[in-house]
């Protein structure tokens, strides 16, 4: 059997690392053994250098083998494979701004840096920390609490996003701004911190362009309606390869069963 005909796509954070943490080594055994039977693909709305922070540990000795995975940030938008010197390479990147237009992006923008001033004056309790908005290319992520939020500190965000639906809230006004102003664009929840924007169809499913003649699967923890796995998980679930978890634990369980059915 061709086992690049299979392709095993997951999420990242919460999916196969606690949100914004490394990898532990049960999860890289795991992925090690699947790889033995299809291609890995990390399919995740943050961008490389987050990937290579939490997975690097993946690929050390004993771990997953690089030519057996496919990394793909900013919902696949980009796609990195390994090179002749085992070495991780972009082998694919499209553009955000030249998508919608720079008039459009900066509509965006500007209506971001607003809404940031409102959420920071009525949520005072909350530590911010800075780098609200971070532009990766193919996305737009604003992230609420600032991109360099500690463990603790994005704690106290999601706690408050939790009872205050904040997240839900901004993003729904997005997606009213941008129908206002005729930007075809998409507003998602992305990780637990954020809101990713993203030109329409930028979703995840844009990862399954790169895999068009293969058998995906996907895995990831945030398919309901809003969260950024969920286009995919709609997309993929008549086909019963795509599975919904709530934690890393889960993810594990699924890993067993798709080594033990394929
Ligand atoms: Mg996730």
């Amino acid at each position: 059997m061709n086992s690049d005909k299979k392709i095993f796509l997951f999420d990242m954070d919460g999916t196969l690392t606690p949100p914004r943490e490394r990898v532990q080594g049960d999860m890289v055994r795991a992925l090690r053994d699947l790889s033995s039977i299809g291609r890995i693909g990390i399919l995740t709305g943050s961008d490389f250098d987050y990937v290579w922070e939490q997975m690097e540990f993946a690929f050390g000795m004993g771990g997953v083998p690089v030519d057996r995975v496919d990394i793909l940030p900013c919902n696949g938008t980009k796609k990195y494979a390994a090179s002749a010197s085992r070495r991780f390479e972009l082998v694919h990147d499209v553009n955000m701004q030249q998508e919608i237009g720079a008039e459009n992006y900066n509509t965006i923008l500007r209506h971001c840096a607003g809404w940031q001033w409102q959420i920071m004056t009525k949520f005072q309790e909350i530590p911010y920390t800075g780098t609200f908005l971070q532009y990766r290319g193919s996305l737009l992520n604003w992230c609420p609490i600032g991109r360099s939020a500690s463990a603790a500190e994005r704690k106290a965000w999601v706690d408050e996003d939790n009872k205050s639906k904040i997240r839900d809230y901004y993003s729904g006004l997005l997606t009213e701004m941008m129908s206002l102003f005729s930007i075809e664009a998409t507003a998602a929840l992305g990780g637990s911190t954020s809101i990713d924007i993203y030109p329409a169809g930028w979703d995840k499913t844009y990862g399954l362009r790169h895999y068009k003649d293969s058998e995906v699967y996907f895995t990831g923890d945030k398919c309901e309606i809003g969260g950024n796995d969920w286009h995919i998980y709609e997309e993929l679930k008549e086909t019963g390869r795509a599975f919904k978890v709530e934690n890393t634990s889960d993810t594990l369980k699924i890993i067993e069963d798709l080594i033990s059915s394929c």
